[in-house]
């Protein structure tokens, strides 16, 4: 039975148009350019995708989990760096604003954000602290009404196009995690606040990631997101948030994927019949469309739990391990029922096969996700 509404139907429908009509067309280009064309991105604002995390209230179009997951799912069938772009913004550099921040923080960021007039990252990782985030090196020290934050991140989704960071800094290094760290909005024309060059990926091409360099990097006092001292648990609750939308990217890809491999596969002859005719890739297609399809209903479980107010945080790690995973399975069958046009750039297959790499790293390893779900399962019992 589906769990989907007239109106989600309908929603995705039109994003599957947008995709196949107004996106896909210039995917390869994308790759080739390392670029997104700005009419793409604009096609994205007027459709709402920039505000769809953010309430109607600020401009946004609100949508809830099960929503968004829907729209996510339709995004991942085109250019991951595309994809990336807007969910880094619509995701991580969204919610602390969206759930955490006070009125005036809302007031202030949230309309511009929902219009894509600004561009928003989040700002957690560092050279020193990636899956142990609790081992911040960046501080924030009171001077005044205002903080001074020195340190710096590294990796950070949309920092070279950004207009506002939520950033994590040391705040009482005695209390750490507990107590002594903190999350501020920061905006790109801050004092201090310096972008790195842009990081040389495998994949993910037209999605730019950078260090963010804070020296005596000047804050307002109101620009704390959220109670001083609470901003790990923040970022948690963020983190927790965006696992279910990169599960939601990871099955629509693999969908995509598993769609071009059938169509190859009854289109390529060999041995005078089309490959589809042996059981060899029957069997890979058999298993990508059953693990896809699996991984599909444990991501809308989640975002259901979540919509019905559950804290899921079990089911969103294992959403987003499980689905990442299988995203990858799939990319390495298609590459095989490709052969060597798999392996080649003027087929989409081998950039979805480098970009499904890293949907197993960020937003907390798949590593780090077995250990939330192992801790919830020893706990349970
Ligand atoms: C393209 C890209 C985009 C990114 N975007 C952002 C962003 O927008 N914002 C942001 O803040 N960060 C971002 N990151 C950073 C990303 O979240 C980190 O890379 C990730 O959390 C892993 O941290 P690390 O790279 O330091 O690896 P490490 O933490 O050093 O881990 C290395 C390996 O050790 C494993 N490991 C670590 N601890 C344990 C343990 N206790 N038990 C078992 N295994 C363990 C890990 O799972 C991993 O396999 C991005 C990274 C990339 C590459």
């Amino acid at each position: 039975m589906s769990v989907m509404t007239d109106e989600m139907t309908q929603m995705k429908n039109m994003i599957k148009q947008f995709v196949e009509k107004e996106i896909e067309p210039f995917a390869q280009q994308i790759e080739e350019d390392d670029c997104i064309p700005p009419h793409l991105i604009n096609k994205a604002k007027k459709l709402g995708l920039f505000g769809m995390s953010i309430p109607e209230k600020y401009g946004g179009i609100g949508l809830n989990t099960l929503s968004k997951t829907v729209v996510l799912e339709q995004l991942g069938h085109t250019h991951n760096g595309y994809v990336s772009l807007i969910s880094a913004h619509t995701g991580i550099g969204s919610t602390g604003l969206v759930k955490l921040a006070s009125e005036s923080l809302k007031q202030k960021y949230l309309p511009e954000m929902a219009a894509g007039e600004k561009i928003a990252c989040f700002a957690l990782s560092e050279p020193g602290a990636g899956s142990d985030a609790t081992n911040l090196a960046t501080t924030a020290v009171k001077k005044g009404d205002k903080w001074i934050i020195n340190g710096s991140k590294h990796f950070i989704t949309n920092a070279p196009i950004a207009d506002l960071f939520t950033v994590f800094a040391v705040t009482d290094k005695e209390k750490g995690a507990k107590g002594g760290i903190t999350a501020f909005l920061i905006e790109k024309n801050y004092p201090g606040l310096f972008i790195g060059a842009k990081d040389k990926k495998m994949g993910l091409r037209g999605s730019y990631t950078s260090q963010v360099i804070f020296e005596d990097c000047e804050v307002p006092e109101e620009n704390v997101i959220g109670e001083v001292g609470m901003g790990y648990i923040s970022a948690l609750t963020i983190l927790g948030e965006g696992r279910v939308g990169l599960a939601a990217r990871s099955v629509g890809s693999a969908n995509k994927l598993i769609e071009m491999s059938a169509k190859y596969a009854k289109d390529r002859i060999q041995f005078g019949k089309p490959i589809a005719n042996n059981q060899a890739i029957q069997w890979m297609l058999a298993n990508m469309a059953t693990e896809t399809e699996a991984a599909r209903q444990l991501t809308f479980l989640a975002a259901q739990l979540i919509d019905s107010g559950k804290k899921a945080i079990k089911e969103a790690s294992m959403a987003k391990m499980n689905a990442t995973e299988v995203f990858n399975k799939v990319a390495d069958h298609a590459v095989q029922i490709h052969g060597g046009m798999g392996y080649v750039a003027d087929y989409p297959i081998e950039r979805f096969y480098r970009d499904a790499r890293i949907t197993k790293i960020y937003e907390g390893t798949n590593e780090i996700q077995r250990m939330i779900v192992a801790r919830h399962v020893l706990d349970e019992v």
